[in-house]
């Protein structure tokens, strides 16, 4: 079959088409984290024809990664989990760049790793690196989609800096849970699924994301909860020059 087929099947969407597929080839995505939901994160806009994604995570792979991160196989165990990630993803959609960054994320490398990126996949499980994304995203005034697992539980928040709450404004994010959380990796397919669907919907500039609407996911009683979430006008999300002072560096 020739190349051009290889997404028909969701070109034949009307939201989509051939100019939406154009515009997903030539977007940029950072995803922070490459575990239980960078998985099904990452493969779905790789899969999808995203056609630049950038992920950052500095960990290796271990035996308790194994019942949710499904890139990593036993030999895996002790590698890069960014290194494998990318080869999973490229061997399934040769034609995108992938850039892999074997490093953790802090204020020193935020700005190279995340400006200029079109929209942010949050997909960690520390609190202090989901504060850097969070604020770096606004700084950057680069859409985010936040998203977190706890066992059967899990929720999805996308955010429009400026213009949606994020999740500090909702003082989520305030308690640091000691390791090792909980998760279910069906349920973080179900959040990561869910994060990729926002991600891909912003990057297709389609009306109806979900800002200012928290997902929230029960896997145990199989509902899920809308809640409508508000801009802090404290919240540093709201402070742009505060957290970016120098805009001109981006691009
Ligand atoms: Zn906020």
């Amino acid at each position: 079959m020739a190349e051009d087929s290889r997404y028909i099947r969701q070109t034949m969407l009307p939201q989509i088409g051939e100019k939406g597929q154009k515009k997903l080839a030539q977007s940029k995505v950072a995803v922070v984290g490459c575990g239980g939901l960078g998985a099904p994160v990452l493969t779905y806009l790789a899969l999808a024809g995203v056609g630049n994604i950038r992920m950052i995570d500095d960990d290796t792979v271990n035996l308790t990664n194994l019942n949710r991160q499904f890139f990593y196989t036993e030999s895996d165990i002790y590698q890069e989990k960014c290194k494998k990630t990318a080869d999973f993803l490229q061997e399934r959609n040769t034609k995108l760049t992938i850039e892999p960054f074997c490093e953790r994320l802090t204020d020193k490398n935020v700005r190279r790793l995340l400006a200029g990126v079109d929209v942010i996949v949050d997909c960690v499980d520390r609190i202090e690196t989901r504060k850097h994304v969070g604020r770096a995203a606004c700084g950057f005034r680069i859409p985010f989609v936040e998203g977190g697992v706890h066992g059967f539980y899990g929720y999805v928040l996308p955010v429009l800096p400026g213009e949606s709450a994020c999740l500090e404004c909702m003082a989520m994010g305030t308690i640091e849970e000691k390791p090792p959380i909980p998760a279910l990796g069906a349920v973080a397919g179900v959040i990561g699924s869910l994060q990729a669907v926002e991600c891909i919907k912003i990057l297709l500039g389609l009306s109806h994301v979900m800002y200012g609407k928290m997902l929230q996911y029960d896997g145990l009683y199989g509902e899920f909860t809308e809640i409508p979430v508000h801009i802090r006008a404290d919240c540093d999300c709201q402070k742009f020059n505060k957290i970016v002072n120098d805009e001109s560096h981006m691009q």
